[in-house]
C-alpha cells in the first residue's frame, strides 16, 4: 500500500534514518489504510517512490525503513540477504564464534531486530511490531543462516505497549530444540552462568564486554566499587587484571546471587556484593568519607523517549557527582549511559558540572562506545546509545 509525506518531512528523511515518525505523513483515506506490521511504499508529495517500510499506526515509528530502491521487495530473498551481511560482519570481527550481537536493529538496517547469539542458541527480540509478527520467518533465516539448534522469540512488555502488539504475541515462542535452564558463556576471557528461559529470564550486556576490559586495565591494584553491577562483569574483570579488592552493588539481590556464582565460575575470590539502592550507597560512603581506587557507575536507561533527556541529564549529574566523591585522588572513574536519547556531548558535560560541583577535576582518557558488534549507524544517532568514559579524578 501507498503512504505520502507531508511536503515539508521529505529534507529530514533525505540522509536515510530509517524512522518516519507520527505526523510526517499525510492523514489516509479512512476506508483505505495499511494494516499494522504491513508493507507501505512511501512517497513524497510530488508523487515520487522514496522508500518502503513496514508500518504501525499505534507507533510513534510510523514507518520503518529497510530499502530506499524500488525495486527491492520485502520478501524472503531480501530479508535473507539483510540478515546475512549482518552475520558476515560479525565472522569477520571475529565474534561469530563467541557470545556476539548478531544483529543490532538500526545499526545493521533493520529496524526493530536483535538477536545476540550465545554458543547454538540464538535469542531474537523484536522491538517493533512488524518484526514481531515476522518472528517465524526471521527465525527459520536465522537457523538456515547460522545452523543454530535454537531461537527464543522474545519480547519486553514496555515494547509490546509502544507497538500495540497482540497479548499473545508477546510470549516467549522457542523455535527448534529445547533450550537447558541455565548455560555458561564465554564473554571477554569472563565466564557468566546465564538462564536464558522462563520467569528467571535474565538479559545478558554483550555490548559493554570491551568496556569491562579497558577498565579492568586501569585498575590493576586498585579497590574498585561496581556500581550497578549486574551479574558483576565489571568486578570479574577487575579482579582478573589484578585488582587489590572489589565490591559489587545492586538493588537486585537475584543479580547478586549471579555475581557469586560468576565470581565462582571464574575462580576470583576478592569480590563481595551489597545489596542496595545505589544513590543511598553513594551517599553513606560520601558521607563516612570511604574512597575507592576505582569506581564503575553503570545504571540502567534513564529515559524512554526525547522529552525526559533533561530529566536523564539531571540523574546522571546527581549520580555522578556522587560518584566523583567516592574515588580517590588520582583514581578511575568509569562512567556510563545506556540512553539513547543523551547525546555523548551532553554526557560530556553533565561529566563536566559534576565534577566541578564535587570540587575535583577530570581527565577523561577514552570515550569509549558499545562493543563493535553493535555497530552505530551514521545516519540514526540513537544507535550510539552505550556512552562509556574512562576517566582520571584528580
Ligand atoms: N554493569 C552491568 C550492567 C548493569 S545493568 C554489566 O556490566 O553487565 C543495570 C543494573 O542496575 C541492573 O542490574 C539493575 O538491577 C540495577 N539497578 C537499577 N536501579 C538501581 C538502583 N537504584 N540501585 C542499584 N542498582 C540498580
Amino acid at each position: 500500500m501507498r503512504v505520502t509525506l507531508k511536503p515539508n518531512k521529505l529534507r529530514a528523511l533525505l540522509g536515510g534514518h530509517p524512522w518516519i515518525l507520527d505526523g510526517s505523513l499525510e492523514l489516509l483515506d479512512k476506508s483505505n489504510t495499511p494494516q499494522d506490521g504491513s508493507v507501505v511504499d512511501v512517497y513524497s508529495d510530488k508523487g515520487r517512490f522514496f522508500a518502503r517500510g513496514l508500518y504501525n499506526s499505534h507507533s510513534k515509528i510510523r514507518v520503518r525503513l529497510y530499502t530506499w530502491n524500488e525495486s527491492e521487495s520485502l520478501d524472503d530473498a531480501f530479508w535473507t540477504k539483510r540478515i546475512s551481511t549482518a552475520i558476515d560482519l560479525r565472522k569477520e570481527l571475529g565474534y561469530f564464534s563467541q557470545a556476539t550481537r548478531l544483529i543490532n536493529s538500526e545499526g545493521d538496517a533493520l529496524s526493530g531486530l536483535i538477536v545476540d547469539k550465545y554458543e547454538d542458541v540464538l535469542v531474537m527480540q523484536a522491538t517493533s511490531l512488524g518484526i514481531l509478527l515476522r518472528a517465524e520467518q526471521f527465525a527459520q533465516i536465522l537457523q538456515n543462516l547460522t545452523g543454530a539448534k535454537t531461537v527464543i522469540a522474545t519480547t519486553e512488555p514496555a515494547m509490546a505497549r509502544r507497538e500495540g502488539a497482540p497479548e499473545e504475541l508477546t510470549a516467549d515462542r522457542v523455535f527448534g530444540a529445547p533450550v537447558p535452564e541455565t548455560m555458561v558463556i564465554q564473554s571477554g576471557g569472563i565466564k557468566y552462568e546465564i538462564q536464558l528461559l522462563g520467569g528467571q529470564k535474565t538479559g545478558f550486556y554483550l555490548d559493554q564486554r570491551e568496556n569491562r576490559l579497558a577498565a579492568a586495565e586501569l585498575f590493576k591494584g586498585k579497590t574498585v566499587l561496581d556500581m550497578f553491577c549486574y551479574h558483576g562483569g565489571f568486578s570479574i574483570a577487575a579482579s582478573q587484571a589484578g585488582a587489590v579488592s572489589c565490591l559489587a552493588c545492586d538493588s537486585s539481590a537475584k543479580a547478586l546471587e549471579q555475581v557469586k556464582k560468576n565470581a565462582q565460575l571464574n575462580a576470583v575470590d576478592n569480590v563481595e556484593t551489597l545489596q542496595g539502592d545505589s544513590f543511598q550507597i553513594l551517599e553513606r560512603f560520601k558521607s563516612e568519607g570511604r574512597t575507592f581506587g576505582g569506581v564503575v557507575l553503570d545504571p540502567p536507561k534513564f529515559a524512554q523517549g526525547k522529552r525526559s533527556v533533561q530529566e536523564a541529564l539531571r540523574g546522571y549529574h546527581y549520580l555522578n557527582k556522587l560518584g566523583i566523591s567516592c574515588v580517590a585522588p588520582g583514581g578511575f572513574l568509569v562512567t556510563c549511559s545506556c540512553t539513547g536519547s543523551v547525546r555523548r556531548e551532553d554526557f560530556f558535560d553533565m561529566l563536566h558540572g559534576a565534577a566541578s560541583q564535587a570540587g575535583r577535576r577530570i581527565q577523561i582518557l577514552q570515550q569509549r562506545g558499545a562493543a563493535p558488534d553493535h555497530p552505530v549507524l551514521d545516519s540514526c544517532p540513537e544507535t550510539d546509545y552505550l556512552k562509556c568514559f574512562l576517566c582520571r579524578v584528580i
